[in-house]
């Protein structure tokens, strides 16, 4: 028996754990899994590699269209290439996360990484059985016809306290300070294009600010498996058990 395809949208801003979430969630269910936010940043490592400007629309939209970009889909080994140089780990360092705003708020940027994105949710449907894509504007934009959309939040002190300890190792004043640019800067100004602070129409709202990790990835599984009422899907599809995905 095979599955109907599955796109799962999960949006939210920095530090409300969609990366790690989604992860785990595409490798609980064997979905593929898109990091859409590692494309931004792929583009901006691009742009920084071959000394463009990031305020010429034009130049940075046609940088888009050329980006020789591979991104792997598979949970298990989230890879980004790009002219076939790996990059990673070189796109989460805070030479590029303090510049990746920049280059997405161009709107010829965001239609072409968009239609990218549809592109590669469209081959894991039929591939893979579907794909956890995970971003800003996946749930309203990138997938809004997606089986389950969810937007994950947490307060702002949570995301403060995750991103910092990420990132330092630690989550005492230092470095909570250290981190605000990387978090409240950055969202203030991804906010501009992409609205994730609030679940759009039919997008279900899961608050992990009171969540471990184990806790989040199952809040978003119950979603899935309609133990927690979607309003996109009056029709809650079963998940196949793992005999069902053998045969
Ligand atoms: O999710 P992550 O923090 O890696 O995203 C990096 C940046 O990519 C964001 O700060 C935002 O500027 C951009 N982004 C976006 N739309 C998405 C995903 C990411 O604009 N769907």
């Amino acid at each position: 028996m095979h599955r109907n395809p599955l796109t799962i949208a999960i949006d939210g801003p920095s530090g409300s754990g969609k990366s790690s979430v989604s992860k785990s969630v595409a490798r609980e269910l064997g979905l593929a899994y898109l990091d859409t936010g590692a494309m931004y940043r792929a583009l901006a490592w691009w742009v920084l590699e071959r000394g463009l400007d990031p305020q010429d629309h034009a130049v940075i939209a046609q940088a888009a269209r050329d980006l020789p970009l591979e991104i792997s889909t598979d949970p298990g080994e989230a890879t980004v290439r790009v002219d076939g140089t790996d990059i990673t780990t070189d796109i989460r360092t805070t030479r590029i996360s303090s510049r990746v705003s920049a280059v997405a708020s161009n709107l010829d940027v965001r239609a072409e990484l968009a239609s990218r994105q549809r592109a590669l949710i469209t081959q894991a449907r039929t591939e893979h059985g579907g794909m956890v894509a995970e971003g800003r504007d996946i749930t309203t934009v990138v997938a809004p016809d997606a089986e389950h959309r969810i937007l994950l939040t947490a307060s702002e002190e949570a995301r403060l306290a995750r991103r910092a300890t990420e990132l330092h190792g630690s989550a005492a004043a230092e470095a909570l300070d250290a981190t605000k640019d990387q978090i409240i800067r950055r969202d203030r100004d991804d906010a501009a294009v992409s609205a994730f602070f609030e679940p759009a129409k039919g997008v279900v709202g899961v608050d992990t600010s009171d969540l471990s990790f184990e806790q989040s990835v199952q809040a978003v599984l119950d979603v899935v498996r309609g133990k927690v009422s979607t309003p996109t899907s009056p029709l809650q599809r079963t998940l196949p058990t793992e005999r069902d995905r053998e045969t």
